[in-house]
């Protein structure tokens, strides 16, 4: 706030700096381009105005007075009181009434309006300049006293609730009351004297309230509306909708005084909005709804149930709508919002109000949208020549593309919620309630629906949440381990919902009083993270459908729109697309979704696979290095052959392998009779085999003895999965099909331990090199991902032949923070803005952000060729998508279904840049992720 207040004052010293604007009438002042100044409710009136639209007259106080009022403690600038006066002036004069005339008042509205749109967060008053004298003047000059009354008893309504702190129920009791007592069904059913009397019932109210009689001065109602509209920039609600929306607080409000028109003045009067397009579908048609003889508020309000403007609108039922009862009125509307829509190229929400047969623009703006809507309007407008390809490419928000890719609920459907967690990966999922991983796994292959409802899930429970509709986790956050598996998988997931008490042994969940059991159902929306009761109805997403061709591409418009927008897409970005994918499964969505490589492929998830982990656990605990050789020459040809899948499907495409990561102890049984198997499979005591799970558990797993710590204690590990790495590639390549594999070694800090690991991997690379002569392209590299790596990159870059950054371990390392403990206190961080946004969701730029310039610098310094890219969580991050653009690194990786998101983000950065006007800088840097 301190910032507009020294504008104010430096500006004046030079020209004097303009307080208010005047829009409408014959003279307007502002313009679209001045929102900041204006907001969009008045820059937009006065762009309206401009173009000769009927707006009715009145003037925007700036943002920056209303930044000085707060910080002046609810002072007004000097000067500002003149130039109110002399605009309202002017509209006196424009209109033939004047402010407080008893015999023809002008009545004005005080409207809020910020440079961001936060639709119906902030204050706005109608109707004042009402009191005992001028409600007759207003009765006898518009022959209506009905609608005199009226709005003189909904101005006392919101003049109470917003200035003077009445709440607003209080009102709306009298006002029930005496709809009672009058034996009124509707609103609209009050007489005059019916409302006469309710706004005095409304005075006393206020009286016995605040101590204070109702003001009758107009300037007193004035300036106590204006006053209470800039306040309302500090609504709790007001604060909270900026915070989820990251709009910066030192915005402010304007406020806008607009001369009052009347839809409720009675059957040729009306009020309603409108879009330009279908919101939901993005289909170009006219799309509103309208209330006839109401004012504007009652449409938002639900009061009333307004009706469809026009006969499409109706969808075949019967009963009135504009374009019928007022077809002049309606052909004039139509005429507006073409050229609305033309004259912003983008689609419009308006407001609009018919009084006594002629029709009033209160409001344009650009109309919010579904993901559907959106992708449809942006590539229609291009088809249609208003918007470029990449001013259309700039209208998605690649966040809001998940909308389209995971499955739905029928939105009609009624919801019965009993809890909320964390919106964790967004789709909707039904299914019977079970309570483990082996119970959704035996559930889910006899092709039973389920959910898996855990305290938390840990790797274990892969195969039960593979299977699985979808995931509800009592404990964890963001980014716990179902969060991140889930999106991983495209699965539906709400996490973290501390509603939910969940008794595995009992098989109950309980939500307060109400207890669900195993085998009862329930629905998850991933996209809002509400639990419900019972089965809500969903529908598939049309683009997975297409995606895995259960639907021709000819079949869905909406498919062949969002290719469309894709592809143009590809041709704006630098960055490189790439999917983090484990299975072939995996690997054809990704390509299916436009991956270009696979930027990460877990090996560790192949170990977990039931005919796997005896194997494996076999190698852990052997006693020597042939014990450990023979164990691991059992996993030799499973894991080639999961390579050959994988590079079947990728076809020459990169895919970076990263050798085993977790420490081993997660391999491990815990229970009894586990490890009595286990010593009984391997031929030990069971005791030797307890003493070995004792003594691989480690107090601080995450920094233990895991990534390469492993290959450089077993090097007979890495040799085996660079063997089936290697095989593989031979495999494939001898049949013809192009293989271009990159091994990555996890977790280096020194560059001696990727020399080391480096070491084994090109021994056997050369030893089955023979078989493949020369045909295969392939690369070593390292995940840079803790701070000691990035800080010696340079160093690191002389064995490494590409670097990816691991951020969710470098943000872990780089904070010292356990993403698996931070659940507990990082929101309230967030919350208490401590910092900006959840580390482990968004790049922490200034931190983990300086590491990865700083390795990536210099990295290419030692090695110019270095391909550089990122493989964390963050891959699929559109905020972070745009930093790894501007680092210029080589490609991002991400999940399959985040895969699009990536492509717009990376796009939209591309084309930022060139608005920036820094093209030419790194205009040599070609795209190098394929
Ligand atoms: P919001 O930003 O919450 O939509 P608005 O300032 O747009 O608030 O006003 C709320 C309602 O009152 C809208 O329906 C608007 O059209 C109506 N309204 C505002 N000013 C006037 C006016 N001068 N005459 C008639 N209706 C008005
Ligand atoms: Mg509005
Ligand atoms: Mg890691």
């Amino acid at each position: 706030m301190a910032k507009s207040t020294s504008a104010l004052r430096s500006r004046a010293k030079g020209r004097k700096r303009k307080l208010v604007y005047a829009f409408g009438g014959s003279r307007s002042e502002g313009r679209a381009t001045m929102k900041e100044l204006l907001g969009g409710k008045g820059a937009n009136l006065a762009e309206m105005a401009r173009l000769g639209i009927p707006v009715p007259p009145g003037f925007t106080i700036t943002t920056e007075v209303c930044n000085a009022y707060g910080a002046a403690g609810g002072r007004y600038p000097r000067g500002l009181e003149g130039e109110v006066e002399e605009h309202r002036r002017r509209i006196e004069k424009g209109l033939g009434a004047r402010f407080g005339d008893p015999k023809n008042p002008l009545l004005v509205s005080v409207r809020s309006g910020a440079p961001m749109s936060m639709p119906g967060m902030m204050d706005t008053i109608l109707n004042i300049g009402l009191n005992d004298a001028t409600v007759h003047g207003l009765a006898a000059a518009t022959s209506n006293p009905r609608m005199a009354f009226d709005s003189y008893r909904r101005f006392v309504h919101m003049y109470g609730d917003v200035v003077l702190g009445v709440h607003k129920d209080e009102f709306e009791k009298l006002h029930q009351a005496m709809k009672e007592r009058c034996g009124a069904k509707l609103d609209t059913d009050l007489v005059a004297a019916e409302l006469e009397a309710l706004t005095a019932e409304y005075k006393a109210l206020v009286r016995e309230r605040t101590g204070r009689e109702f003001p009758t001065d107009p300037m007193e109602q004035l300036w106590g509306a204006i006053g209470a509209v800039f306040a309302s920039w500090n609504v709790p609600r007001a604060v909270s909708y900026r915070r989820l929306h990251k709009i910066a607080e030192h915005w402010g409000t304007a406020a806008n005084v607009q001369a009052m028109v009347f839809g409720n003045m009675g059957d040729t009067s009306a009020t309603g909005v409108a879009f330009t397009r279908d919101p939901s579908t993005g289909e170009k048609r006219f799309y509103g709804e309208y209330l006839a003889n109401a004012q504007g508020e009652d449409v938002v309000a639900g009061v009333r149930t307004p009706v469809p403007i026009n006969i499409a609108g109706r969808k075949g039922e019967e009963g009135p709508c504009l374009e019928t009862e007022m077809p002049a009125l309606y052909g004039e509307l139509e005429k507006i919002y073409k050229r609305l829509e033309k004259h912003y190229r983008e689609m419009q929400d308006l407001e609009f109000t018919i009084q006594n047969g002629r029709l009033w623009i209160l409001q344009t703006r650009t109309g919010k949208r579904t993901a559907m809507a959106a992708v449809r309007i942006a590539v229609d407008m291009v088809d249609e020549g208003l918007v470029t390809r990449e001013e259309a490419l700039l209208r998605v928000q690649p966040g809001q593309l998940d909308q389209l890719l995971h499955p739905m609920f029928d939105p009609k459907a009624p919801r019965k919620v009993v809890a909320k967690g964390l919106a964790a990966s967004p789709g909707a999922a039904t299914g019977k309630v079970v309570f483990s991983a082996d119970e959704a796994h035996e559930a889910g292959s006899r092709g039973e629906k389920v959910l898996l409802v855990r305290q938390e899930t840990s790797p274990d429970d892969i195969h039960g949440m593979a299977v699985a509709a979808g995931i509800l986790t009592a404990r964890g956050g963001m980014t716990s381990h179902a969060a991140v598996v889930a999106r991983g998988m495209g699965k539906c997931c709400v996490a973290g919902c501390g509603d939910a008490q969940v008794d595995a042994e009992e098989r109950v969940v309980r939500f307060g009083a109400r207890v669900v059991r195993a085998g009862e159902w329930l629905s998850l929306d991933g996209s809002t993270g509400e639990v419900m009761l019972g089965q809500v109805p969903t529908s598939d997403s049309e683009i997975a459908q297409v995606v895995q061709g259960r639907m021709k591409p000819e079949e869905s418009p909406l498919y062949r729109r969002f290719e469309r927008l894709m592809r143009w897409a590809d041709k704006a970005r630098r960055l490189g697309v790439r999917a983090n994918a484990d299975t072939p499964e995996d690997a054809r969505a990704a390509i299916a979704f436009g991956a270009e490589g696979i930027g990460l492929c877990r090996t560790e998830h192949m170990f977990f696979a039931e005919d796997r982990i005896a194997a494996m656990r076999e190698m852990i605990v052997a006693e020597d290095e042939e014990a450990r050789r023979r164990a691991l020459a059992k996993l030799l040809p499973m894991q080639k052959q999961d390579f050959i899948g994988i590079y079947e499907v990728m076809n020459g495409r990169p895919v970076t392998i990263r050798t085993l990561d977790p420490p081993l102890h997660e391999f491990l049984p815990h229970a009894d009779e586990e490890i009595a198997a286990l010593a009984a499979q391997v031929g030990l005591p069971a005791e030797a085999v307890k003493a070995k799970v004792e003594s691989l558990r480690e107090l601080n797993p995450m920094l233990g003895h895991r990534g390469c710590r492993l290959g450089i204690a077993f090097p007979e590990i890495t040799e085996m999965q660079a063997r089936a790495i290697f095989e593989a590639a031979a495999d494939v390549f001898s049949r013809g099909i192009d293989v271009s594999p990159e091994v990555m070694i996890p977790l280096v800090g020194h560059r001696e331990e990727l020399a080391r690991e480096k070491a084994v991997v090109l021994r056997v690379a050369r030893d089955v090199e023979e078989r493949w002569r020369a045909g295969v392209r392939y690369l070593i590299g390292t995940m840079i991902e803790i701070p000691r790596a990035a800080l010696t990159a340079a160093e690191i870059a002389e064995e490494a032949e590409f670097f990816s950054f691991g951020t969710n371990d470098l943000t872990q390392t780089t904070l010292g923070l356990s993403r698996d403990d931070a659940g507990k206190f990082l929101p309230l961080y967030v919350e208490r803005r401590v910092i900006p946004d959840d580390p482990f969701q968004t790049i922490d730029r200034s931190g983990v952000g300086a590491l990865m310039r700083m390795g990536t610098e210099a990295g290419r310094r030692a090695r110019p060729k270095l391909k550089v890219g990122i493989c964390g969580e963050h891959g699929g991050d559109p905020a972070s998508i745009e930093f790894c653009h501007d680092l210029g690194l080589d490609y991002v990786s991400c999940s399959p279904y985040r895969v699009p998101i990536a492509r717009l983000a990376a796009a939209q950065a591309a084309l930022r840049e060139k608005m920036r006007g820094k093209g030419g800088k790194r205009a040599k840097t070609v795209k190098k992720g394929r």
